[in-house]
């Protein structure tokens, strides 16, 4: 359930009409709801009830400062990937104790960003990262707490760019190899272990791949404890996939994959930390885009609008689908034809959808892609030196713009001419 819903024949976030944004911002913009946003957060905190948890927002699903501010303020922590997600988190007003810093590739100069302002873990992927990590720690004289990520081999059964717990992806270390590195950790004083970490893919549909990856989780805390370790946190990553398409895909909810986690890990007592990004932000965002033309083509008619691929790259990179409606009701029984809806970027792969059946649109109409909040804004571009679109964050009836559209002044002037030209 989200809060954009139709209301006297116009489509509203929360209480506000779109339209009232768009003339107020321009198009195309990206509006959240925070009450999607608090009702998706609730949902994980809900389903965790009970055990000691944390739910740290993947914030790279989608990182205004303003998103971040919400979700901390409801009791989140953050999963960061970055340095920059760090520095992020922290100017929201985030702890460092409630930042826990994941990713394939972790710098020396991001590891001393974190240990400096303070990290709640590391997920080390690699033992030459877990080496660096204990350099930098040793060198200003902290020590850093540290899971070990660790690569499951199940199949999470989704898209092959957003799988990533295979033997055949980058990330993690493999299963097998768990005592040996963790061993290996114990080994050098700048580091805490306090746990294990796991992450296998993102946009999952089913639990079953999950449920398989944390019973190796668990068969895993046992080993390690047995073997010394002071395992007493599990961090389960995210990845519980949202519908798309309202019609047909029904993921499993919150409250199933809790139970689901409690059944295979609460017999081991750990503080179990989860890191949902999708289904927090996915469903609480729209991007809403102008028609421009409406082209009559050979065959086929085109929707060109003012959104773009650089604006929304989801369905040019992943072929992925997005629910696209008109802001003003369609009259009931009205006749849907079906349109190539595609954005003004030179390229044929800024298409949003192929032969989509919608009512009869005109140019200056407003149309919104539904689930853009994950994934959409934070993945933008200037490509055809187009600005980053605006972010507008609604409450109740308020809005506030959280992002500004740059100008073309900032664009261009960002570039520097070299002396000799
Ligand atoms: C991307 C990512 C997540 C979030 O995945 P969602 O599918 O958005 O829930 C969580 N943890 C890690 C380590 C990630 O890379």
């Amino acid at each position: 359930m989200d809060h954009f819903l139709y209301r006297d024949g116009a489509l509203h976030a929360e209480d506000v009409p779109i339209a009232r944004i768009a003339e107020a911002v321009g198009t195309p913009f990206y509006v959240y709801s925070t009450a999607t946003l608090l009702r998706h957060f609730h949902l994980f905190d809900d389903a965790l009830a009970g055990t000691d948890h944390l739910v740290c927002y993947a914030m790279k699903a989608a990182s205004n400062q303003a998103i971040l501010k919400t979700l901390a303020q409801a009791g989140a922590g953050m999963d960061v990937v970055s340095g920059g997600e760090y520095l992020r988190a922290k100017a929201a007003g985030v702890p460092g104790d409630r930042i826990v810093f994941s990713g394939v590739g972790k710098t020396a100069e991001e590891i001393r960003t974190a240990l400096t302002g303070g990290i709640r873990q590391f997920n080390v992927e690699s033992e030459p990262e877990m080496e660096v990590i204990n350099a930098v720690a040793q060198d200003l004289g902290v020590i850093a707490p540290i899971t070990v990520r660790v690569n499951p081999d199940v199949d999470a059964k989704t898209h092959a760019k957003i799988a990533t717990g295979k033997s055949e992806n980058k990330f993690g270390i493999p299963i097998a190899r768990a005592p040996q590195v963790y061993a290996h950790a114990a080994s050098l004083p700048g580091l805490k272990v306090v746990g294990i970490d796991v992450h296998i893919g993102s946009q999952l549909t089913d639990l079953e791949p999950f449920r398989l990856a944390y019973s190796k989780v668990a068969e895993l805390t046992e080993q390690l404890r047995a073997q010394g370790h002071d395992i007493h946190r599990l961090d389960l990553g995210g990845g519980l996939g949202i519908p798309y398409a309202r019609s047909n895909e029904a993921p499993p909810l919150p409250v199933e994959y809790g139970a689901m986690i409690k059944e295979t890990l609460g017999h081991l007592g750990c503080e179990i930390e989860i890191e949902p990004g999708r289904l927090i932000a996915g469903n609480a965002g729209l991007m809403v885009s102008k028609v421009i033309y409406v082209k009559s083509g050979e065959g086929r008619d085109f929707l060109i609008l003012d959104g773009a691929m650089n604006d929304l790259i989801r369905p040019a990179m992943y072929d992925a689908y997005h629910d696209i409606v008109p802001v003003i009701e369609p009259a009931p029984g009205v006749e849907q034809r079906p349109y190539d809806i595609v954005g003004p970027v030179c390229e044929t792969g800024d298409t949003f959808a192929k032969q989509r059946n919608m009512p009869p649109l005109n140019p200056g109409d407003l149309v919104a892609f539904r689930s853009a909040g994950a994934y959409g804004a934070v993945m933008a571009s200037e490509y055809n030196t187009r600005p980053l679109i605006p972010e507008v964050l609604v409450n109740g009836d308020q809005f506030a713009v959280i992002r500004e559209r740059p100008t073309f002044d900032e664009i261009i002037n960002r570039d520097t001419i070299p002396e000799w030209l």
